[in-house]
């Protein structure tokens, strides 16, 4: 399996990234974000309890996150690999994403992280928010909100893999082709 965490900011360009790798590289998307989405959509009580962290820019709380990724891991048979995008977003997360690969007799090969300023994200989500749809791209408060929790609590998750010899960095400005052109050579790379 190749199992790639693609690392960055909100507004970095994961989302839009992440639909091109699993076309080329035929692997499962698995996004934090959306699957929260879809339960508020549901109002299903993790739904519920997810929204008031969401509406406010905050963090879910690690153990709402870490028992629906287990759930997805359990409910998914048969895969190529897949993208964690939108998590782990703290170490305690990447902590416990390993022991479920783990459990699958799998691992994480690596992590991608796109790097991008904070003002110019602030600029992309803003502009996102037109056509998104998303409450949380539509005000610029929570944007910073959101960019501070990632500097704060996700930052960090980047010295967990580094340590483990398995971060590699990429420029988030540019064409969308060249990011993924470069993001290419670091799949390439991890699965010799
Ligand atoms: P995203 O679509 O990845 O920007 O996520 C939207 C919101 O969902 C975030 O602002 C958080 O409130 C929440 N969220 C998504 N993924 C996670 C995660 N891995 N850990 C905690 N909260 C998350």
């Amino acid at each position: 399996m190749l199992n790639i965490v693609l690392f960055g900011p909100p507004g970095a360009g994961k989302g839009t990234q992440s639909q091109l790798i699993i076309e080329k590289f035929g692997l499962l998307h698995i996004s934090t974000g959306d699957l929260l989405r879809a339960e508020v959509a549901a109002q299903s009580p993790l739904g519920l309890s997810a929204k008031e962290f969401m509406n406010k820019g905050l963090l879910v709380p690690d153990e709402v996150i870490i028992g629906m990724i287990d759930n997805k891991m359990r409910s998914t048979k048969d895969i190529k690999g897949c993208i964690c995008d939108g998590f782990p977003r703290t170490v305690d997360q990447a902590v416990s994403l390993d022991k479920i690969f783990a459990n699958n007799g799998s691992k994480i090969n690596g992590m991608i992280a796109l790097e991008v300023d904070d003002e110019e994200l602030t600029k992309r989500i803003l502009l996102r928010g037109e056509t998104s749809g998303r409450a949380d791209d539509q005000n610029e408060s929570l944007i910073r909100q959101r960019v501070q929790e990632y500097n704060e609590k996700t930052a960090p998750v980047a010295g967990f893999y580094k340590s483990q010899g398995k971060f590699a960095s990429i420029n988030g400005l540019g064409t969308v082709e060249e990011i993924f052109a470069n993001i290419c050579t670091e799949i390439e790379k991890l699965q010799k």
